[in-house]
């Protein structure tokens, strides 16, 4: 049967977006289908890991969001329990050679779509997938503009984030890590955090992690993460109850002084959901869609950037591309893979409470702070450098 397009994303955020302008510049005959007519914020990640910076250079996005949205934060300051541990300059120390780009969320969306459409894709906001019929030429139901309409593709790509519908119209199966986390954010201005710096707080002993991304002028997305049996009630609802959180965790009281709240305040459930071989049928899963990482760790982003050039290369290396497809899920099991059990040591030890966990930490840290390298360092260099069972026992102190 011939097609109208040869590739359909359910959503036009980074995943769908990045994609479609990956493909329109190959040739390929692209629609992405997005729901939001504006992007606003919704609470999510705005600061992109070095090996994710690496992945959005390979795709050509780098430059453009440095133009548009991105600022760069060389630095990564550790602080364990309230004290600082760690000064560390990134882009200086890492092999992508480059610090955490942070970006508001929406500006970055807004920037890639255009890429996209600027690419040749056709886009069509406002506009709602509705179902998914998978199949050798796989079918969505689209609304829009008061119309709905049957459009048929050689794939379908969902990525419609981390409540995706695709995964249940394609038939595929969800696996859950049992809860271990929450997680809030929120955006402030007027915030005294140093600039060109990203800080994590770690405070083990009460279960509390706080995270600070500047975007310049003041701005900042401030995140803090508890233990599941470690939250109170108002975590995800006052401001002043998550800035006393923050505070808890480590960060300077004086940081806080003048800072409001520029956006949302939202909570999340940290585990881990994912689908294992993100294809079949003709329907393709990326991003958050086929893996949403826990956000604690920052993740989420790189990932989906590696989907997406690694599902663009699949594609365009072979004409077959139901086969093309599933080499790109046996890829994203690999990469997924490596960053979900790395992530799972970080949570194991940076967030566990209780006599077992403090006992596991009082092992490992006199270690740590002769030699910091023993933590893994793949949430900064991406999931191509070894992380096997000597690099978790060398972390743990065993
Ligand atoms: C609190 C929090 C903090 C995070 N922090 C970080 C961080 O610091 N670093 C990092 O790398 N990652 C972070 N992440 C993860 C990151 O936000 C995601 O991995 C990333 O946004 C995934 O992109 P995506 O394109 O797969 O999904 P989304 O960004 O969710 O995009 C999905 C799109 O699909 C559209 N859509 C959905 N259903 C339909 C439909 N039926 N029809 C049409 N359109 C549809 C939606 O409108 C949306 O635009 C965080 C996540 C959270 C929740």
């Amino acid at each position: 049967m011939s097609t109208t397009y040869d590739l359909i994303t359910v959503g036009g955020g980074l995943g769908g977006a990045a994609l479609a302008k990956a493909m329109a510049e190959r040739g390929a005959r692209v629609l992405v289908i997005e729901r939001e007519r504006r992007f606003g914020d919704r609470v999510r990640g705005e600061a992109l890991a070095p090996w994710g910076v690496a992945e959005a250079r390979t795709l050509g996005l780098e430059p453009l969001l440095r133009a548009t949205c991105g600022h760069e934060l060389r630095w990564i300051d550790l602080a364990f329990a309230g004290t600082q541990v760690s000064h560390r300059e990134l882009a200086a120390t890492t092999p992508q050679a480059t610090g955490w780009m942070s970006f508001f969320h929406p500006a970055m969306q807004e920037t890639v779509l255009e890429a996209a459409i600027k690419a040749g894709a056709e886009i069509r906001r406002d506009a709602r997938v509705r179902a998914i019929e998978p199949g050798r030429t796989p079918a969505a139901t689209v609304e829009h503009e008061g119309r709905t309409t049957t459009e048929r593709a050689r794939v379908v790509v969902g990525a419609d984030g981390r409540a995706s519908a695709v995964r249940k119209w394609g038939g595929f199966t969800v696996r859950r890590d049992p809860p271990r986390i929450l997680f809030s954010g929120v955006l402030l201005d007027r915030h005294q955090a140093p600039d060109e710096t990203s800080h994590i707080f770690f405070h083990p002993l009460i279960g509390r992690i706080s995270l600070l991304f500047p975007q310049g002028g003041g701005r900042v997305r401030a995140y803090v993460g508890y233990h599941k049996d470690a939250a109170p009630p108002d975590a995800g609802r006052d401001v002043q109850c998550f800035i006393a959180e923050s505070v808890r965790a480590g960060v300077d009281p004086n940081w806080y002084a003048e800072a409001i709240p520029a956006g949302p305040l939202a909570i999340f459930e940290g585990a881990d959901h994912w689908v294992e071989h993100p294809y079949r049928a003709g329907v393709v899963l990326i991003g958050d869609a086929a893996a949403t990482s826990d956000p604690t760790w920052g993740q989420g982003m790189s990932l989906t950037l590696r989907d997406v050039r690694v599902l663009r290369d699949a594609l365009c290396g072979n004409d077959d591309w139901d086969r093309a497809a599933h080499a790109y899920a046996a890829a994203h099991d690999e990469h997924y893979g490596v960053i979900h059990r790395v992530d799972g040591w970080y949570s194991d030890f940076f967030m566990q409470i209780g006599d077992e966990a403090d006992a596991r930490r009082m092992r490992a840290l006199p270690f740590i702070a002769e030699d910091a390298s023993r933590i893994p360092d793949t949430p900064f260099i991406g999931p191509d450098f070894p992380a096997g069972d000597d690099v978790r026992a060398r972390f743990f102190g065993e």
